[in-house]
């Protein structure tokens, strides 16, 4: 692989100079560095290095620079380099300038003048940039490859799995293979589509998310039977409770049906969870926070899902849909939230293949030019609409109030006005959906006028709030009538505790009806759907765990 390049530009000679020197000491054996004083010769060496294939994995600008500012020098570079990560160096009194190109140019960091030491105040954010550009970076005719059809279901579901375990992929119709190494890998092999092609060449036709992660190298078996806590399901609330349990001593397992990341790493760009001024995309927080997790030794068992659980006197027993058991002192349920159904004509036999639940990242390359359709009015179906808004010709999002006010943030409502391929249709739902093998048409009722309109439509995306999926609890942990688990005083009535309550204690606060098990995050009764809680209830619950050990 030739060496990525850094860029750093500074119309002061003495920074210039002491950034150069910086970036070299940390960074010259895997980037070459490139250090240049004018933002005119800089955008002048940026056409040279895209002419000649480069690549730059980080701009590192100062902001202040007469003739063209910072902000205005990655607004003409990253149309030429749209990957690579944008690190600001502006003084203390430029952060009206720095939030203003968090907007402008989706800013990925912004760094005040001076950064002595650089170990302390410049390495580890550069460091984090250049892992997240590339956990997002394909070296051409490397890595892993998925041949199959846009409009396969199966082929969607591959493109998920891939992209929620973080594993970089190119996706290849079947009629447009030109890459002669995809070929070979093909040739006179008897290959059913979608197939994927590793980067060792060899290749699986059709196989199903077990058989990739086994080929990946996933840890999907655990290495012990008896665990301090086994924790089922790795977004933000699991991921937060699994490290801290770990950073504290304790023996954890995190087990996860799909991807560590869960809904979150769906998100385009989380905007309000603190310590991240620019945001940060889903897929960089689940990636950070499995990192972190792993770091601090905790097992992740993905794929893996929990199938049934049990008490045997003081242990509880997660048994996984493969039949393996793990027991453990405490079991803590993140399992969260999953898209609730859109009841429609035609539907179940479109998704996948043009109608899709959540999957704004994952499809996005496919929608460039098209007309996109969003069914949904919260946070989630917003973030998506300005995420597409970028590549598809049109968005149009349908809701069922009678405006985003009352359901969206009030940030990202008055963002999707200033977007103009982004409309807004209220007081409408979609009621069928048409297409033979893919999607070609909607059909949306509008309740205002009582009327209906057929659409032709390439892609309708689904976000319309979400279920959690306990059916595995029933009958031994308190559920709600929709499925949320129990916690805390929600089990007590008065004097009574819940039924089949062994201990002499009320449950603690995020505690379930099974004594040493507990609920965090989404799946709980009464949670605030935000990233924010999940981590505050996950990092929080061990507390409790400590004190279910305690006096067990
Ligand atoms: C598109 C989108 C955008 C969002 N944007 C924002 C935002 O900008 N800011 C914000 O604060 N919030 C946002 N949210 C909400 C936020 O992501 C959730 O509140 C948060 O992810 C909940 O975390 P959780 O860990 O409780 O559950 P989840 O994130 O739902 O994670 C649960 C995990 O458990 C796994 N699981 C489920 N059942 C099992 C089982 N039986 N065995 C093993 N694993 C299982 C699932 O696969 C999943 O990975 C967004 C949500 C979506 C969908």
């Amino acid at each position: 692989m030739k060496k990525p390049y850094i860029l750093a530009v500074d119309d002061d000679a003495s920074v210039l100079r002491a950034v150069e020197r910086d970036l070299k000491t940390k960074f010259s054996v895997s980037y070459r560095i490139l250090a240049v004083d004018s933002p005119s010769k800089a955008l002048d060496a940026v056409r040279q290095l895209t002419a000649r294939n480069d690549r730059v994995a980080l701009f590192l600008v100062d902001q202040r620079m007469p003739h063209m500012s910072g902000t205005e020098f990655l607004q003409e570079a990253l149309a030429l380099q749209p990957d690579a990560r944008r690190v600001l160096l502006t003084a203390y009194a430029d952060s009206a300038a720095a939030i203003d190109a968090i907007n402008k140019v989706k800013l990925n960091h912004y760094l005040m003048k001076p950064w002595e030491p650089p170990e302390q105040n410049l390495y580890p954010i550069l460091v984090d940039q250049l892992e997240d550009w590339r956990a997002g970076y394909q070296e051409s005719f490397e890595g892993t490859f998925i041949i199959g059809s846009r409009w396969a279901p199966e082929t969607h579901r591959l493109k998920d799995f891939l992209a929620k375990s973080q594993i970089p992929y190119r996706w290849v119709e079947p009629d447009a293979i030109s890459d002669p190494k995809i070929q070979a890998a093909i040739d006179g092999e008897s290959v059913e589509f979608p197939a994927v092609i590793f980067s060792d060449g060899s290749v699986l036709s059709r196989p199903d998310q077990s058989q990739v992660a086994q080929k990946l190298g996933l840890n999907t078996v655990p290495s012990r039977q008896f665990y301090d806590v086994v924790v089922v399901g790795a977004g933000p609330a699991g991921l937060a409770c699994a490290l801290y349990c770990s950073t504290e001593g304790l023996n954890a397992v995190l087990i996860e049906k799909e991807a560590p990341g869960g809904q979150a790493a769906l998100s385009s760009r989380i905007e309000n969870y603190l310590g991240f001024p620019a945001g940060l995309s889903g897929a960089d927080l689940a990636r950070r926070g499995a990192a972190q997790v792993r770091r601090f030794g905790t097992e992740v068992l993905a794929p893996a899902e929990a199938a049934s659980l049990r008490v045997e006197g003081e242990y509880r027993i997660v048994r996984l849909t493969n039949g393996q058991e793990l027991a453990a002192h405490s079991v803590v349920i993140a399992s969260g939230v999953e898209w609730r159904r859109l009841e429609v004509e035609g539907l179940d036999r479109l998704t996948g293949a043009g109608v899709y639940y959540g999957a704004a990242m994952t499809e996005s390359s496919s929608c460039k030019g098209e007309d996109v359709y969003i069914v949904g009015g919260a946070n989630s179906a917003g973030q998506a609409a300005v995420h597409f808004s970028e590549m598809a010709r049109s968005v149009t999002m349908i809701v069922r109030g009678k405006s985003l006010s009352a359901t969206m943030s009030h940030y990202l409502s008055e963002r999707i006005k200033t977007i103009p391929n982004i409309s807004v249709v209220p007081s409408a739902e979609v009621i069928e959906v048409h297409g033979e093998d893919r999607l070609s048409e909607i059909v949306v009722r509008h309740h205002d006028t009582q009327t209906t309109e057929t659409l032709p439509a390439g892609a309708l995306f689904i976000f319309i709030g979400a279920e959690p999926h306990t059916e595995w609890l029933e009958g031994v942990v308190c559920r709600d009538h929709k499925g949320f688990l129990l916690t805390g005083t929600n089990l007590v009535n008065g004097d009574r505790r819940p039924a089949g309550w062994s201990i002499n204690r009320d449950p603690y606060l995020l505690e379930t009806s099974v004594p040493g098990v507990f609920a965090v995050g989404d799946v709980r009764d009464g949670a605030v759907r935000r990233v924010a809680n999940s981590v505050g209830e996950g990092s929080i619950v061990l507390y409790f765990i400590r004190q279910h050990m305690r006096n067990r």
